[in-house]
């Protein structure tokens, strides 16, 4: 079995150049990555595998793997997502990212927060699984009683009998819960956060911000001091950002949230605001809107004498003297 790794290693250069002329002639075309079988011998031959191409007379592979750092994290997606299918693996990605000249699964968990962040982060659905919960902790119950301990992430995602980690965490929100759950060893110390915790964090997010995009909803849970998106895509199984606001609005339809746009109070039954205030205040903004959108002046809803204005000059005069009588009354005292 070594002898023939020894063989190898001992071809000079020249023979490997012999050799990838002859792949080429083979194959009618310049031999790829995938069409070589002990790459290393090739990039430590001649420093990296386009080296060895040019050193063969070859033109290098044009799509050369580009400097991933100086990437943005949404360019990475964008490189890599076309060949992403929903579930996978970061290592079944392994197999298939050398062909594509792609970064390593490695390289991307480490960008991106972890593999399923990034799943999540590049919109591919990692929650559709056919197994039940049940199911799912009887295989991980299983797994473990083989192994002799509560088997770790890197078990499951290393054991091809068991779905990756990326979905027990999608179901039962980390590793502990599902141990707590499956009556294994486990850690209490981190206490669950609500669900209605949760369900508020998405409901007062949605009517602040709007329907935002991943990215920036990550950084307005950060800087609202809400729970994680993580933790806000598990809990609530969504398998994607639009399915997210999916669920945000039919939980406020189900828990019949006050419709003031700025207050995510509940509402007695068969009641559409929490209260007096929200509904004057709702009715004035939406006035407001409509009068913004017909280009009236905003006070009284009458014809203004200048467009840029936002008041006509009856409610311009008026609001000026009312100023004035304030400012001159302050002065007095
Ligand atoms: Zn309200
Ligand atoms: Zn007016």
């Amino acid at each position: 079995m070594r002898r023939k790794e020894t063989v190898y290693y001992n071809k000079t250069k020249e023979e490997l150049k012999h050799e990838l002329k002859q792949k080429a002639k083979d194959l009618g075309r310049t031999p790829r990555i995938k069409d070589i079988e002990n790459l290393t011998l090739y990039t430590n031959g001649f420093g990296s595998w386009n080296n060895a191409l040019i050193a063969a007379g070859f033109k290098p592979n044009p799509r050369r793997a580009p400097d991933y750092a100086n990437l943005s994290e949404q360019e990475l997606i964008d490189l890599v997502r076309p060949q992403l299918y929903p579930l996978i693996k970061q290592k079944e990605y392994e197999k298939i990212r050398k062909e594509f000249n792609f970064p390593s699964g490695a390289y991307l968990a480490v960008r991106m927060g972890g593999w399923n962040n990034f799943l999540l982060k590049a919109k591919i659905p990692i929650s559709t699984t056919t197994e039940t919960d049940e199911e799912l902790i009887a295989m991980y119950r299983r797994l473990s009683d083989k192994l002799g301990y509560p088997a770790k992430i890197s078990d499951l995602n290393e054991s091809d009998e068991i779905p990756n980690y990326s979905i027990f965490n999608t179901r039962f929100d980390g590793i502990n819960n599902l141990r707590r759950l499956a009556g294994l060893p486990h850690n209490e110390s981190r206490p669950m956060i609500k669900d209605e915790e949760i369900q508020n964090a998405l409901i007062f997010v949605r009517k602040k911000y709007g329907e935002i995009e991943y990215m920036e909803l990550i950084e307005v849970l950060k800087t609202e001091g809400l729970p994680s998106a993580r933790t806000l895509f598990i809990r609530l199984k969504a398998d994607g950002i639009k399915h997210l606001w999916e669920i945000a609005k039919e939980l406020e339809e189900q828990l019949n949230i006050c419709k003031a746009s700025d207050c995510t109070n509940k509402c007695s039954p068969r009641k559409s605001y929490c209260s007096h205030t929200c509904r004057h205040r709702e009715s004035g903004r939406r006035r407001r809107e409509r009068r913004i959108a017909l280009g009236v002046c905003l006070q009284c809803g009458g014809e203004k004498d200048r467009p840029e204005s936002d008041h006509c000059s009856e409610c311009y005069a008026y609001f000026h003297k009312r100023y004035k009588n304030s400012t001159t009354a302050k002065m007095d005292t």
